[in-house]
């Protein structure tokens, strides 16, 4: 099975749950870092929850669901799929609304409903309280799957109304099949590799060279700022900079260890997990973590 990597016996559990068990959770939470296909599992759980052949992931249902997830909207009447809008800062009460208007009506095919809310930590407060009372009284025949890779940013009230199912990283092998059958550079490969995880599979080579290049020059001169190149503009190139650079650090640290280094690296770690977990600028971050230590 190609649509989804790794992940076997997590996968092996849920057909059984969604498929063979008589009882099922009605919210299902995901937690694994980013880029190791929780989303696309999400889909395939769906997928079983409203198969009526016994999850077999190749009638028109099935395909109907696995498609959506290629396509980024939901190709069947009783698959839902909510993420953070194009745009937008956090998903919204608007939206988590919906989503239970959605939920409490009759399911139009196969008497259940699957709905999968990608980053769900990215809800703002409203949204998750809207969903949380979905929650609370989940219609009859529903599966919720919450998907985040942060979950300590949702509310504790949300949390445990969910069954959690962790994700761990990708083994080497498993991200070296990927990187091979879709012919990643080798760089990028290597990235991929030591994070064990896909979430820089696109990033095409030269955004990698050009944000070693900018490494390089942060730690010649950090005071520098790198300002007219802006690199919190996009968080991915972002994210990719304070990446390179921690292994940078890592490796000059083994060699001379300075209480500069080791706050810098410090910040470092502490702004790379509120990049994707916080609602604070980029720009900011990156001040901070530029900030001159004292
Ligand atoms: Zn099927």
């Amino acid at each position: 099975m190609e649509f989804v990597v790794g992940h076997r016996g997590v996968i092996e559990r849920l057909r059984k749950v969604l498929v063979e068990g008589e009882r099922y959770p009605h919210s299902l939470l995901f937690v694994g870092r980013e880029g190791i296909g929780k989303r696309r599992v999400a889909v395939l759980a769906s997928a079983f929850f409203l198969c009526t052949n016994g999850g077999c992931l190749e009638c028109r249902t099935c395909r109907r669901i696995l498609r959506s997830a290629e396509e980024g909207v939901s190709l069947h009447p009783d698959f839902r799929f909510e993420s953070l809008a194009a745009g937008k800062k956090s998903i919204s009460i608007e939206q988590m609304r919906a989503l239970k208007e959605w939920a409490y009506t009759t399911p139009m095919e196969g008497g259940r409903k699957a709905a999968v809310v990608d980053d769900a930590h990215l809800m703002n407060v409203h949204a998750a309280n809207a969903l949380l009372k979905t929650l609370e009284e989940p219609p009859e025949g529903t599966l919720f799957i919450l998907v985040t890779s942060e979950p300590s940013m949702l509310p504790s009230t949300i949390v445990s109304r969910c069954q959690m199912v962790r994700f761990t990283p990708l083994t080497k092998e498993e991200v070296e099949e990927v990187c091979e059958r879709k012919r990643v550079p080798e760089r990028i490969k290597e990235l991929c590799v030591e994070i064990g995880s896909l979430r820089f599979i696109d990033v095409p080579p030269e955004e990698v060279k050009a944000a070693e290049e900018l490494v390089e020059r942060f730690m010649k001169d950090p005071s520098l700022k790198l300002m007219s190149e802006e690199i919190w503009r996009e968080q991915r190139r972002f994210l990719l900079f304070l990446m390179l650079l921690r292994k940078r650090l890592n490796s000059l640290l083994l060699k001379r260890s300075s209480r500069k280094l080791w706050e810098l690296h410090r910040r470092l770690v502490e702004v790379e997990k509120l990049v994707s977990s916080s609602n604070v600028s980029l720009r900011s971050l990156y001040d901070y973590l530029l900030m001159r230590v004292a």
